[in-house]
């Protein structure tokens, strides 16, 4: 589990340690992802999950695992015209190359095992483009991509990747987001979904949670909306 020390990350980290899963959690915050572990007895690294050495190593330590969830991501709000390459590589990075990574790392075990459940947490930008967070969104369109490859390449081995595509979640990410934008973008993101308002980041783990059981193993390549119908007709 990437991300797992805030926001849908945590939720999903409950989330599965309620429904009996034994969680590694791996996450750039040191104090919130101890934090997390000790509530739900599961193991924690510090680690910064775009660099993909320290991944791998990671995994050869840790593993194998039989679940992978990639929650960590990071965001921008900017026009694209403002951006610059140093903000490309690093949303790419978190955003899209970690999942490279992790995947690349827990695989081989996964199709040795014949079992493995892979959910990669993208978001409605992947689908829809967003203003205002052009590279995050291409990094999640990339996710979405990957997802279907990884899960035409994996299928016979007895391996599900799906992805959930978040629509606006209320964690501290969009938080941080509203604090700069304003109560404009709050209501700009409550108005693009049909419900009409903020989900809650267990609504996405139940989805993950779901994906990454026993029962989804005849669902793979799919995305799944948790966005309040954000992404009704992509
Ligand atoms: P969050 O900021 O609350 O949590 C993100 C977590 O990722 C944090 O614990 C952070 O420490 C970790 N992280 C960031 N960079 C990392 C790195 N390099 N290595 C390891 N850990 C790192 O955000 P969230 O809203 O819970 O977002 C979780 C996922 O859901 C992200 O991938 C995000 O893009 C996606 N998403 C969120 C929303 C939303 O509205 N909140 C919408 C769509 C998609």
């Amino acid at each position: 589990m990437t991300g797992g020390a805030s926001g849908i990350g945590a939720a999903v980290c409950e989330r599965l340690a309620t429904d009996g899963v034994r969680v590694f959690l791996a996450d750039l915050d040191e104090v919130a992802g101890a934090g997390i572990a000790a509530r739900i007895d599961a193991v924690h690294l510090t680690l910064d999950v775009g660099d993909v050495a320290r991944v791998r190593a990671a995994v050869e330590r840790h593993g194998p695992f039989d679940i992978l969830v990639n929650s960590a991501g990071v965001d921008q709000h900017a026009l694209f015209v403002q951006t610059d390459p140093d903000d490309w590589h690093r949303l790419l990075q978190v955003n899209l190359v970690a999942v490279l990574a992790t995947t690349h790392a827990v695989l081989p075990a996964m199709r040795e095992a014949g079992y493995g459940r892979i959910v990669n947490i993208a978001s409605e930008a992947g689908r829809l483009g967003s203003h205002g967070a052009a590279v995050y969104a291409a990094a999640k369109g990339g996710v979405l991509a990957f997802t279907r490859s990884i899960a035409r390449e994996n299928a016979r081995k007895g391996i599900t990747v799906n992805a959930v595509a978040p629509g606006p979640i209320d964690t501290p990410m969009l938080r941080r987001a509203v604090a700069a934008g304003g109560e404009r973008l709050m209501a700009a993101m409550t108005g693009a979904t049909l419900a009409g308002r903020l989900g809650t980041p267990d609504e996405v783990a139940a989805a993950v949670a779901f994906l990454a059981s026993a029962d989804a193993g005849y669902i793979t390549g799919e995305t799944l909306g948790v966005s309040g119908g954000m992404g009704c007709g992509a």
